[in-house]
């Protein structure tokens, strides 16, 4: 028979908007001791907003603006969404002639006759691009056109308004290491992390370096469990290295929700807290 609490702790859970795939996922909350956290989406808001556009080498702004958002147009990142919604003009798909999405890096587009690349230092420096570094606040994505550096796009998240107390509720609730992973360049992660009093920040990831990192903690620990919370495609596999993985289900994509094993319905980073608790309730009626 199903033990009663069985009931009890998924169907709490559930009428909190906290879905669980399985009892054993609720009781294991009780064992970590490590939470990992994904950046964009997850602990900041996931929307961009450009704040700062820097010409060079003889391109203009609105040229710049232009290329990026030729550039973006066929991807869903939310830092494309924010350069396609600045550039006014209208865009002619069918000049693009080839596109490739690099996960962690930017994109790869020939328009026309021009090759563009459009993304982080990490993609500049592979593709040894000559360009000059900005490394103010926000997230910088570099442009260039056949080669040439055309100058860079500033875009800037906002940290959830929930994010701070939902950290520190963690923390109080005997969680005691609260870790961040980024693509994201450091200065911006820094930024981030001390403000929300994370204990380690990691960041420049690409996608399977997240995974990696999760291992590498998991290994370190003699024991607990260790949680991952995110909400993107890329991670995915993190969700599924971590465990237990929550999905940030109001945004989340299908292949994160799919991977995790508890889902929050709406936005709100509090339901993790929540679900502890209901974990720690549940133990109690088994005993
Ligand atoms: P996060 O770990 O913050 O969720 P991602 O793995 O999605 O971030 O992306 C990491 C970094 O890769 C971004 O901060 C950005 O510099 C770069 N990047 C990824 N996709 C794009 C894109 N479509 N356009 C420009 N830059 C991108
Ligand atoms: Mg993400």
């Amino acid at each position: 028979s199903i033990p009663l609490s069985f009931f009890g702790g998924i169907g709490a859970a559930s009428r909190r908007g906290i879905l669980v795939k399985g009892g054993n996922y609720l009781e294991g909350l009780n064992e970590v001791n490590t939470f990992v956290f994904d950046k964009t989406g997850t602990l900041t808001k996931g929307v961009f907003k450009v704040t700062k556009i820097k010409a060079y080498n003889g391109f203009d702004e609105e040229t710049l603006l232009k290329c990026g958002a030729y550039g973006e147009i066929f991807s869903n990142h939310p830092i494309a969404q924010s350069i396609i919604k600045e550039y006014k003009g209208e865009i002619d798909k069918e000049l693009i002639k080839n596109y490739q999405e690099l996960p962690g890096l930017g994109v790869k587009v020939k328009v026309e006759l021009n090759d563009l690349l459009i993304g982080n230092s990490k993609l500049m420096d592979n593709e040894k691009i000559i360009y000059e570094k900005y490394s103010g606040m926000g997230t910088v994505v570099y442009v260039s056109v056949d080669n040439i550096f055309a100058g860079y796009i500033v875009v800037s998240d906002e940290i959830k308004e929930d994010a701070k107390e939902a950290i520190s509720s963690l923390k109080s609730s005997g969680i005691s290491k609260v870790v961040m992973l980024t693509g994201d360049n450091k200065h911006n992660a820094e930024a981030v992390g001390k403000e929300l009093n994370i204990d380690e920040v990691y960041a420049e990831l690409l996608p399977e370096n997240k995974v990696e990192i999760l291992e590498k903690i998991k290994n370190k620990m003699q024991n607990g469990k260790v949680a991952f919370v995110g909400d993107g495609i890329n991670d995915a596999p993190v969700l599924a290295a971590s465990d237990i993985g929550f999905a940030m289900g109001a945004l989340g994509s299908d292949a994160a929700i799919e991977a995790a094993d508890v889902v929050l319905m709406a936005d709100e980073l509090s339901k993790i807290s929540t679900a502890i608790k209901l974990g720690k309730n549940t133990r109690k009626i088994v005993i």
